[in-house]
Formats: C-alpha cells, structure tokens, sequence
C-alpha cells in the first residue's frame, strides 16, 4: 500500500513514534483515517473514534497491531456529547496508559443562506466542530503537563482563516478553533506542549462529497460548475489536497524537531489564503 510505504520511508528520516499514545477524533472516514493511520504507521498506539461499526474497523486495527507491533482501540463516541468525550479519553487511558497526542479532527458542514440555516444545524455544528476540541484538551492537558510532553493538532480548515458564503456555522467554529489552538499553546508552552491548527484547503472525503449538491442549489449551479468553479479555483495548484499529506504532515508536528511550532495556523490548502 502506498501510504504504508511512503511512512515507512517517512519514519527512517524522522524520529519513530514508538512508546506515545494518540486518540484521533473523527477517523473512521477522510482526513481523520489518513492521519490515524499516518500516526500508526510511524509507531504510535491509536484510538480510532466515529460513527462506524466497530467490527469494520477489526481488519485494519489487526493488521496494524500486527505490522507496527502498537496497540490499537475503536471509540464510538459521540463527540457532541461531553459525557462520551470524557468517556473516550478514560478508556484511551485504559488502553494504552495515557493520551500524548490528540487529534481534534471529527467535523460536520452544512451549506446554506444565514437566512434558513437551521438552528439545530447552528448547534450540532459548533458542539462538533469547536465544542469537542474544548473538552478533549481540557481531559488532556493535565496528564500531558505531568509528563512535560504533548501534541495537541487540531484539523481547523482554510475557513479558520478565511470565509466563503453559506457556510456561517462551519466559519463561525473553525475560526473559534484557531482562536482555541493559540490561547492552550500560550497556556501549555513551558511544558512540552504544542497546540497547533492545521488548515486543509478541499480534500475529496465524504464531508465535501456530500457539500457538492448543497453548494449547487446555495450557488444556482451546477455540480461540475460547483467542484471546477468553486473548490478548486479557491486552490491555485487546481488539485484536492489528499489525506496523505496530511497524515505526515500531523506526524511531523508530532517529531522532536516541531517542538518550536505552536499556536500557529497551519494552512496545507494548495495556496488558497495567499491570493
Ligand atoms: P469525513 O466526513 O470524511 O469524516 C468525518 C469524521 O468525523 C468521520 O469519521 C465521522 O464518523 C466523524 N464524526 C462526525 N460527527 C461525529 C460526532 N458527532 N462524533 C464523533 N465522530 C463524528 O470528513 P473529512 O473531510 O475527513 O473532515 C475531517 C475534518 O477535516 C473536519 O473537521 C473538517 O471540517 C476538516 N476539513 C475538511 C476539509 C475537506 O475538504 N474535506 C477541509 C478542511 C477541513
């Protein structure tokens, strides 16, 4: 498998991840599975969390024990839901005896005027979107300052730094993201923590598959119009940007020499904020 190969490679010019613990939010799908994986394959013991049956996880988790020699674990967890998050980080704890990198990447969308945008949509948005990386830090931050050793990736979006129309609850939580990510890495600086954003310009996931026909009717156009007008003329290299590089990027952020890298908005999104 290509990324499998391409992080074994990765891993001989960085550090191994071997001995840290990581929970990743949201990687049943997309960018959450590229970087659950990319972490894996570099060494460290994962939990995977989303809304997928555990059991179609049982494959990739054993063949990842079984190849990297990690300890894997599958959460359910709901992360609208504060009591779940809380219950998520204490079995990662159980499974593996602690939590040194943690992901905040499990996300929602949806694509319509300010005017009609329904406000159960406004809520769910910004519980899982801005909400959940709240409380999965604040379960983690302590442990991480006891052992003077963390990384905290939180997968905001180019929408952290810029905005387009229809999208009010997405902006609105993904710059509240980055404005989360700056305000713990001042707090955690002189402990061995970094907090950092990382800003995906359009990757092709379930998450933008599923905003394509939202965005036609927002936008009067059609889907073709919709992924060469819209998504990727935001992007100058005309290209989605893929799961993989995401993944070693986040396994990058997490080696010995981004210890200087913190509090910063980090944008992989094909030159879309330069223009
Ligand atoms: P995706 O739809 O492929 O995956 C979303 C993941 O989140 C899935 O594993 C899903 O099960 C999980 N999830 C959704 N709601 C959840 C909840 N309440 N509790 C637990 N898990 C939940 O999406 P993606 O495109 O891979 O997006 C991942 C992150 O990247 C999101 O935060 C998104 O905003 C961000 N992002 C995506 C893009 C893009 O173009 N795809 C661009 C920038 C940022």
């Amino acid at each position: 498998m290509q990324l499998v190969e391409a992080t074994k490679e990765k891993t001989k010019i960085y550090g191994s991840l071997r001995g840290k613990s990581a929970v990743v939010t949201g990687s049943t799908s997309g960018i959450g599975l590229g970087i659950a994986q990319a972490l894996a394959e570099a060494g460290a013991n994962v939990m995977f969390n989303g809304f997928s049956a555990p059991s179609d996880f049982d494959d990739l988790r054993k063949e990842l024990q079984v190849s990297r020699k990690i300890k894997t674990a599958f959460s359910n967890a709901d992360m609208s839901k504060e009591e779940e998050i809380a219950g998520m980080i204490d079995e990662a704890r159980a499974a593996f005896g602690q939590v040194d990198i943690l992901v905040n990447n499990a996300g929602i969308q949806h694509v319509e005027a300010i005017e009609t945008f329904p406000i159960s949509k406004w809520n769910a948005i910004i519980a899982v979107d801005l909400s959940a990386a709240f409380h999965t830090i604040r379960a983690v931050v302590p442990e991480m300052k006891q052992r003077g050793w963390g990384r905290i990736i939180n997968i905001a979006s180019a929408h952290a730094l810029v905005a387009s129309p229809f999208k009010s609850a997405y902006v609105a939580a993904k710059h509240g993201v980055l404005g989360l990510t700056k305000t713990v890495a001042l707090e955690v600086a002189e402990y061995g923590i970094t907090a950092n954003a990382i800003c995906p310009g359009y990757v092709l996931t379930p998450l933008v598959e599923k905003q394509i026909p939202e965005t036609a009717r927002a936008r009067m156009l059609t889907e073709e119009q919709v992924v060469h007008d819209v998504l990727l003329h935001a992007q100058p290299t005309r290209r989605f940007v893929t799961t993989e590089e995401l993944g070693e990027f986040a396994v990058f952020l997490c080696q010995d020499g981004a210890k200087s890298i913190t509090g910063a908005a980090l944008p992989v999104e094909g030159g879309w904020t330069a223009q």
